[in-house]
């Protein structure tokens, strides 16, 4: 059996001495009760409970030494870092206290302060309409094209067969910009859109066929102001051309448009003849009015005012669209033919939602807009 290690020399250990070691203890006491939030003791931490904090560089001296004061030391050392952790621990929860405590009070919402109430606003019902317009074609496959609201007169009215001469040209009571030098697309006069028909036109020109375009936008006539005109208005045009287009599918997605817009079973249309010069042969559309759906016609007992008992609603013009259209834009009307119609967005929203007077559309006044409510 080996004698106990003589060679133990007490000035190598000094770290060691019980006194030394109640020092650095008191010292990391100290330093966590002078800490003065996490932070502070975040840096205590480090500095007394360390990797080469004087307590771990201490602990570390303990191997050097013979077995029974080895475990003197141990036992001194290991209450010494106990001590410190317990009160590590202790001022840490104090000081998140004190923290959530702070906290509570600096972001406290004081519910009983008075508030501006801002109004929601609406929407303008003119556009929300008409986004749901588009919602319906888009989903059907239809791309929405836009056009120039100031547009050369070719585009406004000689690609779509209404030449110098013709008497259409006269009745559309249009805002002129400039005059013109020739009737062709880069020479022809300036003028404000009459209709949205223009961009069926520039859609053709500029797309290959098959194409399925719906044209939302503003329009100019120079009507005056009153409860059922406007010099500006909107106008919504379809446009399909394709391989083998006919009037029954004409017929087929005008239903389905009033079905969409206003609602389920019965919802249909008819055409009457017309006359267009841009479609042929073209039709007036007209829907079943959508609160009797025709049950007023012939029937006293139960008039409706909506349709004035008529069983029909007049929606706007439609039809094939005229080969020399089709030829006027590149297309062959040998190839392809398509359809097209268009309605007064104004007048649909008069009906839908019993707006009778059109001023109160372009005026501006907020009492209007808010009962649509905040549709997006
Ligand atoms: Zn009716």
């Amino acid at each position: 059996m080996s004698a106990p290690n003589k060679s133990y020399d007490p000035v190598e250990v000094e770290a060691l001495k019980p006194e030394e070691i109640e020092r650095m203890r008191d010292e990391a006491l100290a330093a966590f009760a002078a800490a003065a939030d996490l932070d502070q003791l975040q840096e205590a931490k480090t500095a007394h409970t360390g990797g080469t904090s004087p307590l771990a560089l201490a602990n570390r001296e303990i191997g050097a030494l013979p077995p029974q004061a080895k475990a003197d030391a141990g036992k001194r050392v290991g209450m010494a870092r106990g001590a410190v952790n317990k009160a590590l621990a202790a001022r840490q929860s104090e000081l998140e206290a004190e923290r959530d405590a702070r906290v509570l009070v600096e972001e406290a919402v004081d519910v009983s302060l008075p508030h501006d109430r801002v109004p929601a606003g609406a929407r303008h019902p003119l556009t929300t309409l008409s986004e749901r317009i588009e919602d319906i074609f888009v989903a059907m496959g239809y791309a929405v094209a836009e056009g120039p609201e100031v547009e050369a007169e070719w585009f406004n009215f000689d690609a779509l067969n209404i030449g110098p001469d013709h008497p259409a040209r006269g009745e559309q009571d249009t805002f002129f910009v400039q005059g013109g030098k020739a009737a062709d697309a880069e020479d022809s006069g300036v003028v404000l859109r009459t209709h949205t028909s223009p961009v069926q036109i520039r859609s053709l020109i500029d797309r290959e066929p098959p194409v399925y375009v719906i044209c939302p936008g503003r329009v100019y006539r120079t009507d005056e102001l009153d409860a059922t005109h406007t010099p500006v208005f909107h106008q919504v045009e379809l446009l399909a051309v394709d391989e083998g287009l006919t009037m029954a599918d004409l017929k087929g997605t005008l239903d389905h448009m009033v079905q969409e817009l206003f609602g389920g079973e019965g919802m249909k249309t008819r055409l009457r003849p017309n006359f267009f010069p841009f479609t042929e042969p073209s039709a007036e559309m007209d829907m079943v009015c959508y609160v009797c759906r025709g049950e007023s016609v012939g029937n006293p007992d139960r008039p409706c005012r909506t349709c004035s008992s008529e069983g029909w609603i007049e929606l706007g013009g439609c039809g094939m669209v005229n080969p020399k259209v089709l030829t006027a834009c590149g297309v062959d009307p040998e190839k392809y033919s398509g359809f097209a119609f268009g309605f007064g967005i104004e007048r649909m929203l008069m009906f839908r939602h019993n707006v009778e007077d059109m001023r109160d559309m372009v005026e501006g006044d907020v009492r209007f807009t808010r009962p649509f409510g905040m549709e997006i």
